[in-house]
């Protein structure tokens, strides 16, 4: 089991118990039960407050199932430790009468034969439409605290607030295999999810209907490679399932597969995308190559994202959550679908958890005029009637009930037991004061009112549905917004700014929201694009960033004009730095540290935060760049020739090591002396000193500038790798990746490499190798974890030090300088960063080494050092 605060994101406390398998060297990997495709972006709060459930968890791994314990806080201020004796003791006392008032309707629906089946048939399936009724028949009546623990689950924080949960946690077999199946038709592909919950143990089955599939070839070309027929034409009524099998062993997985298998083929059920071109089960087999069944994955947990994105620009998506049970499941998806065509949602799409038969319902609604908010609430009129009375299902699976399905509790539940529900809601809160409206709410048209409208903004974002799925990657999010906030804020400004007119009210919000947004949302964004990696639509919100601060610049035509010059005059910038740097460094050699840092901090305020805040771990100057040496050793005499071009980035240029490191070289010192050792011949570009990689303009949105500094590095590397015949190594990641998405000419991109990606598959045989280093942490750069390098770092450092452990963070927040002039970025960022027993640490970016100095207290220094140490 494990016992967590309500902020932690699921996702994480499944990481948190990965590493303590490792560290314990215990055989078998725990995870929590609940597991929502959101997982990584939701927290254990809202997991127990939405009774989550998900893909393999059904209902007897859900939250209601998996909770052992609860701190709960009422709404008197009461906290309630369900784990602690002294707690459960001292609230029997203090809270005598609400426990005699659970007790009493515990008995109650007990003594009710009606009701308590009707409790039970409801919750044989996966239901979170109103309260969790069943803890009053799962317990004894004189259990009232247990009652009390259950009732929290699934109650949306109207019935008190959950500040810590123990859940019991369960196996995660390590041996995993999917099969993505195609049908030609829903009805065919909900019977065999049907056959394969009756008669096999399968972990998962994900249906996915025509419109879903549609818009999933769409966004992930590897899907459409991997599933045969899926890029060609479908049937209008084809479907598929993802189905997955685990198991403690290789042998247990077979026989599960085995099992599935004999099970859809005995139930001779037609497979394929078209009637009229059957496939054998073969054509969809189960692969246990992690690289092809992520790709499955991916797309499923991403898939109301994917969907959502393709609504037409201005309407909001809406998701809707029911179940029903699974025999009545291909019925109630036909039902579903043609009332959604007959009011006019073509676009509408249906997938989602088969095997519990609980599906989600994505369609798009604009609520621009009083005839499109009439079409909704007629819609979902029906659909509950469809849902509940037809098919006996639930209208919340797994999402909760809200302030939208609050209107038709009682339809699902019936008169008796939604009683029953207000009169605990009155129990635990006298005042409606928690959530209030949420769940159970008297005004049936509440679903109609205040509706969210998603105005267009940009053409970048507009897409974006709110989900949230790229907040856990953003090295803002504890400081200011997270990208959904920045995109939300951002459609807010917009729609205020394109009103026909505006009264005063809303003329003084669009100020406002301008004012706040100026630090929050655009001085704040490191716009490393590291939200991209989360979000299954590939949206970036830096780029919006950098469009509005590009929007900003081009009206600032002395600030473009100036560093228009320093582009054209780079050279003297890049030769007066190190200089500077130098008589800085003395500073804090004289007067120590503090003198610095208190004028470095007003200037930094005096001059609107132009001015960087002063480190003590800021790098002196670096050494004057040395002519590459002759190799050290011989070259082969294969007829290749060892040959590199080597671009030292102006940072490592002009910064060297910080007072204080061991270490006195740069770091093109070090490039130059592994180079030499591996016997490499090395030529730099010409007019080395006035290149730039244009990051530092581009993210000021100085657009002229970065573009003319791109061009000259490009004709410089073209010309020094004589078009990309010798690879060429940028000896600073983020500025490689800069020259990589700039390029005009895109071949050349593949002679581009990162020094830790030149030392893994250049180097490595060509270097002595031992293991010097005992304890080291590696912080890759988030610009390198976007070009998918990863892997090599830690390649690379588990050749030198017997133990490497990763800062685990996705981004330091430096951008550049912006930290430098926002160091409260990098602090918030990195206030988890995981360095404990390190001796040093080790990156790729000059910058981003100096913020995870100041932030760890350990020196950060370029990875080239700890190979050139090994
Ligand atoms: C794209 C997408 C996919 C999803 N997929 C699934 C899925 O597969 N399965 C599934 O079950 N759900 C799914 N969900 C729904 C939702 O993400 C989950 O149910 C999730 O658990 C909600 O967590 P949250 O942190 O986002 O909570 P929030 O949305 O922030 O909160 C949910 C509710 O809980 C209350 N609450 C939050 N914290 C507490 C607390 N500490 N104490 C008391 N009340 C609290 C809030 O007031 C709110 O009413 C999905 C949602 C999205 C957007
Ligand atoms: S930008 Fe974020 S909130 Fe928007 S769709 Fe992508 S992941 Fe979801
Ligand atoms: S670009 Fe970076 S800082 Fe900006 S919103 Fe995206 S993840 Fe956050």
């Amino acid at each position: 089991m494990v016992t967590v605060e309500p902020g932690l994101i699921g996702g994480e406390v499944n990481r948190i118990l990965e590493a303590h398998k490792k560290k314990g060297g215990h055989d078998i990997q725990y995870k929590i039960g609940p597991d929502p495709s959101s997982i990584d972006s939701c927290m254990i709060g809202g997991i127990v407050a939405n009774n989550s459930s998900g893909m393999c968890c059904g209902v007897s791994q859900n939250t209601y199932h998996t909770l052992k314990d609860a701190r709960i806080v009422l709404v008197d201020g009461t906290v309630l430790d369900t784990a602690d004796p002294e707690s459960r003791e001292a609230f029997k006392k203090s809270h005598a009468a609400l426990l005699q008032g659970v007790q009493a309707l515990a008995k109650r629906v007990q003594g009710d034969r009606e009701l308590t089946n009707l409790i039970r048939r409801k919750f044989s399936i996966k239901c979170t439409t109103g309260y969790s009724l069943n803890a009053l028949v799962d317990f004894p009546a004189d259990e009232p605290l247990e009652i009390v623990k259950r009732l929290m689950i699934g109650s949306e924080g109207t019935l008190g607030f959950v500040s810590r949960a123990t859940i019991n946690t369960v196996p995660e077999w390590p041996n995993k295999a999917s099969a993505f199946i195609m049908f030609p038709d829903i009805h065919i592909a909900c019977k065999a999810a049907s056959i394969l919950r009756n008669e096999t143990a399968v972990d998962a089955v994900e249906m996915f209907d025509h419109a879903s599939l549609l818009q999933c070839r769409e966004i992930s070309e590897d899907l459409s490679k991997l599933v045969k027929g899926l890029d060609g034409e479908l049937d209008p009524t084809a479907a598929s399932l993802l189905v997955e099998c685990r198991g403690q062993s290789p042998e247990d997985l077979q026989a599960s597969i085995d099992d599935v298998c004999s099970a859809l083929k005995l139930a001779g059920v037609p497979f394929g995308a078209r009637k009229l071109d059957p496939q054998p089960l073969e054509t969809y087999p189960f692969t246990e190559e992690a690289k092809e069944y992520s790709v499955f994955w991916d797309v499923r947990k991403g898939l109301i994202p994917i969907v959502g994105a393709a609504r037409e620009t201005g309407t909001s998506m809406l998701i809707e959550d029911v179940a029903c049970p699974v025999e009545n499941l291909g019925d109630m998806c036909v039902d579903l679908m043609e009332m959604f065509h007959r009011y006019g949602y073509m676009e509408a799409s249906c997938f989602g958890h088969a095997l519990e038969g609980n599906m989600h319902l994505v369609f798009a609604q604009g609520f621009r005029t009083p005839e499109e908010v009439k079409r909704f609430g007629d819609m979902m009129d029906e659909m509950c009637h469809i849902v509940a009375t037809k098919h006996s299902g639930s209208l919340k699976g797994e999402h909760s009930t809200g302030r939208n399905m609050a209107p038709y509790v009682e339809l699902e539940w019936g008169a008796k037991a939604t009683e029953l529900m207000w009169q605990l809601k009155e129990m635990f809160d006298p005042e409606f004061v928690l959530n209030p409206g949420v769940i159970l709410n008297h005004d049936l048209d509440v679903h109609l009112k205040n509706l969210k409208p998603s105005p267009a903004a940009s053409a970048l974002v507009n897409r974006c549905i709110e989900c949230g799925f790229c907040e856990s990657n953003c090295p803002s999010r504890d400081l200011s917004l997270t990208p959904r906030q920045r995109i939300t804020a951002y459609r807010e400004i917009s729609r205020l700014r394109t009103m026909e007119s505006r009264n005063a009210e809303e003329e003084k919000r669009l100020k406002d929201f301008e004012r706040i947004y100026e630090y929050d949302g655009n001085a704040t964004c490191a716009a490393d694009g590291m939200c991209q990696e989360k979000c299954p639509v590939k949206i970036n919100t830096g780029e919006l960033i950098k469009a509005i601060r590009a929007e900003d610049m081009s009206k600032q035509t002395t600030a473009s004009n100036l560093a228009m010059s320093v582009a054209r005059h780079f050279s003297g910038l890049s030769s007066a730095v190190p200089s500077f740097l130098n008589v800085v460094d003395m500073a804090h050699g004289l007067l120590g540290p503090k003198p610095l840092e208190v004028v470095s901090q007003a200037l930094n305020k005096a001059s609107g935060r132009m001015v960087p805040v002063w480190t003590p771990y800021m790098p002196a100057g670096a050494s004057p760049l040395k002519q590459p040496q002759p190799p050290a050793v011989p070259q082969a005499d294969s007829g290749i020739p060892r040959k590199v071009v080597y671009v030292p980035a102006c940072v490592t240029r002009m910064m060297g090591p910080a007072r204080g490191d061991t270490i006195t070289q740069s770091v093109p010192d070090v490039l130059l002396s592994l180079f030499s050792k591996a016997g490499y011949e090395v030529v730099y570009p010409e007019g080395l000193s006035g290149l730039c990689c244009g990051m530092m303009f581009n993210s000021r949105g100085f657009k002229e500038a970065s573009g003319f500094v791109g061009g000259n590095m490009e004709a410089a590397i073209m010309a020094a790798s004589e078009g990309g015949k010798y690879p060429v190594v940028m000896d600073t990641s983020p500025c490689l990746s800069q020259v990589k998405s700039s390029l005009s000419e895109p071949s050349l991109r593949f002679s581009l490499y990162e020094p830790v990606e030149f030392i893994r598959y250049f180097l490595m045989d060509k270097l002595e190798w031992e293991a010097k280093k005992e304890k080291v942490a590696v912080h890759v750069p988030c610009s390198s974890k976007k070009m998918g390098i990863e892997e090599s770092f830690m390649k690379v450092a588990e050749k030198c030090a017997t133990e490497v452990t990763s800062t685990g963070v996705p981004c330091c927040g430096m951008a550049g300088d912006r930290s430098m002039r926002y160091p409260e970025l990098s602090a918030a960022s990195l206030q988890h960063l995981n360095v404990a027993g390190c001796s040093d640490g080790y990156s790729t970016s000059r910058t981003c080494e100096m913020s995870l100095s100041t932030n760890s207290g350990i020196h950060f220094k370029g990875l080239v050092y700890l190979v050139d140490q090994c």
